[in-house]
Order: C-alpha cells, then sequence, then structure tokens
C-alpha cells in the first residue's frame, strides 16, 4: 500500500494537493478536518465536543482523534493506499499512526512537508474565509492556529526525518507545479 502523509500549516494546500494525488494514484483520501466539519454539520455529539475546540483553534484531543482515524482507516476495503491530510498533528498521533499501521502490516510511506511562508498562509486563510465562510478563517482564530501548529505539530518535521521518510516540497508556485514535485517525491519512495 501507499500510505502518503500530507503535512503543512494551516492554509498550505493539502486539501487541494489531496484530491490530486487521489486522482493520479486511485488511494483513499482521509481528511480529519473534512470528518471534523461533517460531523459538525450532522450536529452528532462528536460535532458539537469538535466545535468548541476548531471554534478556538486547538486541537482535539488526541485519544479522541486517533478513534476515529482508525476508524475511517478500517472502513477502507481493498484499499491501494490511504492520504492522511490533517493527521498527525501531534507526536503522540504520529506515534499513534505507526502502531495502527504496523498492527495492520503496514507502515507509512512517505511524509510530505508542504512548505508555505507565514504571510502567504495568512493571506490565502483570509480569502477562504471570506469565500467560504468557514468559521475557523477569521484572522484571530488563525493566528491561534498557526501558534498550535508552531507548537504542537512542526515538532513532526524532525520525528519524520528519524523516520526515514521526510520529503520537503515547497508550497508557492502554481498548483501544477506542486503537485509535479509531490509526484516525483512520492515516486521517489
Ligand atoms: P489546510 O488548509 O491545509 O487543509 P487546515 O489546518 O486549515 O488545513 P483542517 O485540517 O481542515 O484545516 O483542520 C481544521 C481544524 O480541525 C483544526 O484547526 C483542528 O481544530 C481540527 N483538527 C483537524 N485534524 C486534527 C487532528 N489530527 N488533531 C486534532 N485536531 C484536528
Ligand atoms: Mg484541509
Amino acid at each position: 500500500m501507499l500510505n502518503v502523509i500530507i503535512f503543512g500549516a494551516p492554509g498550505s494546500g493539502k486539501g487541494t494537493q489531496s484530491e490530486r494525488i487521489v486522482a493520479k494514484y486511485g488511494i483513499n483520501h482521509i481528511s480529519t478536518g473534512d470528518v471534523l466539519r461533517a460531523e459538525i454539520k450532522n450536529g452528532t455529539e462528536l460535532g458539537k465536543t469538535a466545535k468548541g475546540y476548531i471554534d478556538q483553534g486547538q486541537l482535539i484531543p488526541d485519544t479522541l482523534m486517533i478513534d476515529i482515524l482508525a476508524s475511517v482507516f478500517d472502513s477502507f476495503k481493498d484499499s491501494k493506499g490511504v492520504i492522511f491530510d490533517g493527521f498527525p498533528r501531534t507526536i503522540a498521533q504520529a506515534e499513534a499512526l505507526k502502531e495502527m499501521l504496523a498492527t495492520r502490516g503496514q507502515a507509512v510511506s512517505v511524509m510530505l512537508d508542504l512548505d508555505v511562508a507565514e504571510d502567504e498562509l495568512m493571506a490565502r486563510l483570509i480569502k477562504r474565509g471570506l469565500e467560504s465562510g468557514r468559521a475557523d478563517d477569521n484572522e484571530e482564530t488563525i493566528k491561534k492556529r498557526l501558534f498550535v501548529y508552531h507548537s504542537q505539530t512542526s515538532p513532526l518535521i524532525d520525528w519524520y526525518k528519524k523516520e526515514g521518510v521526510y520529503q520537503h516540497i515547497t508550497g508557492l508556485g502554481t498548483m501544477d507545479g506542486i503537485f509535479a514535485d509531490i509526484c516525483k517525491a512520492i515516486e521517489k519512495e
């Protein structure tokens, strides 16, 4: 199986590039942000819990996230692979993912780090907030999310370098250009 992690700060383009990866490689997509937003839309208990964290720019607790991830992963049958978009976001999640894959005879094939400068992230997210109305894409919450990214999520860069699967991707440029770099990194694996 081809198990890809698409990694990067909020607004780095994980969702956009994931769609292209799915189309080209025929693998399944897990976006934890999309899963949570669907739960909120459907008014479930999980959605109510998640909304409290998301509106504050905070992460959902690891234990909850890890359970959700495993159940989505196990819902895929005869999968050629999976793209993990928005997960892991903490070291505890990375360790849990490793363990979850290992018990299924799997491992992460490659971790793609979409690297985008902070001022560009800010501009993209504010624009997205105006267009999509996503409640967490407002200046105050974006600042909190970027802070959470730097404190809790970016340590995963070194963690995956140690795992030997890290690939840096420049996340600035055209969507096609970035996708071409992603394909090269995946095919190197
Ligand atoms: P991008 O714009 O690159 O797709 P994003 O950070 O804007 O990324 P999502 O990945 O959709 O957006 O996540 C939205 C919110 O959902 C996060 O700010 C967080 O509160 C919650 N969330 C998503 N994934 C996780 C996770 N793995 N662990 C904890 N909370 C998560
Ligand atoms: Mg997303």
